[in-house]
């Protein structure tokens, strides 16, 4: 049945944005819903933090799945092509749907947390009873006031932060070759799995992999380990005016600077 009351909607991805806004409004916006749309393959990490989060807030974060329609089950409708920045359609199924199935006919306005230091805009979902709002971008919140809220409220970062630079599925295709191998390192039996997706067709010969002209069986080969690692080195070496110190300015600058295509959408990784 449709409301006629303006519902207030975060959804929260287990990042460090959105879970800094959810700091940052919580008491700007008493009737706020918060949300967490669960692909059922995250990581650990992510509902360890979205707990601190949920305790801090003082509220509940509602967990929104479609129920029978899993990665799995959606693989097999997509032929076993596994997605990809081309072609999102895990974002669109286990994130989307899932949230405007929850939001249904309600007019909505949904925070999303970009913040003012980004170039870029973002709307999650195109259905008209649902309206974007950027708090941080209006308010001139930077990637460094983030940090500062969430110290603040003694939230700190998601551990992942320490090997990966967004949150997410533990195999999203985003990742780059160096959080590919903090997969491999930190979670082993998690990179197997995601291993397992990966297919050659038999008759064809085309392979299924997550990432280009490489699969996961030969970039865990312990040389290219190695490569990978001594890349990753340099690169940061090279960033002689950039962050340095912490990891987490470095993924997090690797992260601005991908473009447009090569983004994960918002809702998975705000
Ligand atoms: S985190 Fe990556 S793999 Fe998971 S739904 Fe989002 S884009 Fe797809």
């Amino acid at each position: 049945m449709k409301s006629n009351a303006t519902r207030h909607i975060l959804s929260i991805s287990g990042g460090k944005d959105s879970a800094a806004l959810a700091v940052y409004l919580r008491n700007k916006i008493p009737s706020i819903e918060y949300v967490f749309c669960d692909t059922g393959e995250e990581l650990d990490e992510t509902y360890a933090y979205l707990a601190r989060v949920e305790a801090y807030l003082g509220s509940t974060i509602k967990v929104l799945k479609q129920e029978g329609r899993d990665f799995r089950h959606c693989l097999i409708i997509y032929n076993n092509y596994l997605p990809s920045p081309q072609m999102r359609w895990c974002t669109k199924h286990l994130k989307i749907i899932p949230f405007e199935k929850y939001v249904g006919d309600d007019h909505v306005i949904n925070y999303i947390g970009i913040r003012a230091d980004e170039d870029r805009d973002g709307y999650i979902s195109r259905k008209r009873n649902i309206t974007a709002r950027y708090p941080f971008k209006d308010d001139g919140i930077k990637k460094e006031d983030v940090f500062r809220i969430l110290d603040e409220a003694g939230l700190g970062l998601p551990e992942y932060y320490k090997w990966r630079s967004r949150s997410g599925c533990y195999f999203c295709f985003f990742q780059q070759k160096i959080e590919w191998v903090g997969l491999l390192e930190n979670h082993p039996e998690l990179f197997k799995r995601a291993m397992a997706y990966e297919k050659t067709d038999p008759e064809s010969g085309v392979r299924f992999t997550w990432g280009d002209n490489e699969s996961l069986e030969e970039l865990s080969r312990p040389e290219r380990v190695a490569q990978i690692k001594a890349e990753h080195k340099e690169k940061i070496e090279r960033r002689p005016n950039k962050a340095k110190g912490l990891l987490i300015d470095i993924f997090a600058e690797m992260a601005d600077e991908e473009d447009e295509n090569n983004r994960a959408c918002f809702i998975c990784s705000l």
